[in-house]
């Protein structure tokens, strides 16, 4: 399993918001039987309880090493590439891959020294536009239209098994790893902070709303992955800019403050000449 293959270790299972522990426990095993050890859970309605172990039918390991996250930004910190599984596409123009090529894409970034997210959603609701916002791109099974959404712990074994077959078709070469590794999640979160402040700060949206802007802008950066120094120079660029509007701003009240001076004065001259 992943010892013989290390780099599948730096693969993980997220699971968001699920509802029923059977499902994680079904998760867990087929995980397991694919090499696959990390799971990390988003916020589960009831987790560690006796129907996941059940339904874990001895991988047991795997629940016990699972890793508990309040939020999925949180569980993709470090996560350099994160791949949303979803039946349906959301109004969310994310790129989109089968599973086979998004197995051949996590493999790759993984035997880099990437960490890699499989992100799946909640039973009933799926994956919500704001988790999906946080992926890279989404994976569809191509399930029928009229009755396309699988069992959770399914999904998750068909994506385990795609990645199971590329490792297998692929094997680890002699140790390659990438010099400028994409920044992670946490990293990114904090460039998109710094970048919608400083949208706000220049006066960007001028009173429309943000929202739309945002996620575009949030797709065309998670496009890029920019690696840790190309991010130091956009938080230098950014920083400027707030700079810049902070100047703006003083130099606008000085200036009106100034106006309102020469006004009040003009106002006094005028009347000391009517006298
Ligand atoms: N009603 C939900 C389905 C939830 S099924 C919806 O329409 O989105 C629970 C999870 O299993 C999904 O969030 C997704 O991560 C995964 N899943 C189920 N069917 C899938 C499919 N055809 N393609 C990709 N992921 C799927």
């Amino acid at each position: 399993m992943s010892s013989a293959d290390p780099d599948l270790a730096r693969l993980r299972f997220v699971l968001t918001r699920p509802s029923h522990p059977g499902n994680i426990g079904a998760a867990a095993r087929a995980m397991r039987t694919m090499g696959f050890v990390h799971l990390a859970l988003v916020a589960p309605a009831r987790f560690p309880d006796p129907e996941a172990t059940a339904l874990a039918a001895g991988a047991d390991d795997v629940l016990a090493a699972a890793a508990m996250h309040a939020t999925l930004p949180g569980a993709l910190a470090d996560c350099t590439l994160a791949l949303g599984l979803s039946a349906r596409r959301r109004g969310v123009s994310l790129p989109e891959f089968d599973p086979r090529t998004a197995a051949t894409e996590a493999l790759a970034a993984a035997r880099r020294g990437e960490q890699v997210a499989l992100v799946f959603g909640n039973e009933r609701t799926g994956l919500e536009n704001d988790e999906l916002a946080r992926c890279h791109a989404m994976v569809r099974i191509p399930s029928v239209d009229d009755f396309s959404s699988l069992n959770l712990a399914q999904a998750v074994q068909v994506m385990a098994y795609e990645l199971r077959m590329a490792a297998l078709a692929a094997p680890a070469p002699a140790a390659v790893i990438a010099s400028d590794p994409p920044a992670g999640g946490a990293d990114m979160e904090r460039f998109f902070d710094h970048l919608f402040a400083a949208l706000h700060a220049i006066d960007f949206h001028k009173g429309r709303a943000p929202i739309t802007i945002e996620k575009r802008l949030r797709k065309l950066f998670l496009r890029a992955r920019p690696d840790a120094r190309e991010l130091r120079v956009l938080h230098g660029i950014l920083g400027d800019a707030e700079r810049m509007a902070r100047l703006a701003g003083r130099t606008a009240s000085e200036q009106a403050a100034q106006q309102g001076q020469d006004r009040a004065a003009g106002a006094g001259e005028g009347a000391d000449g009517g006298q």
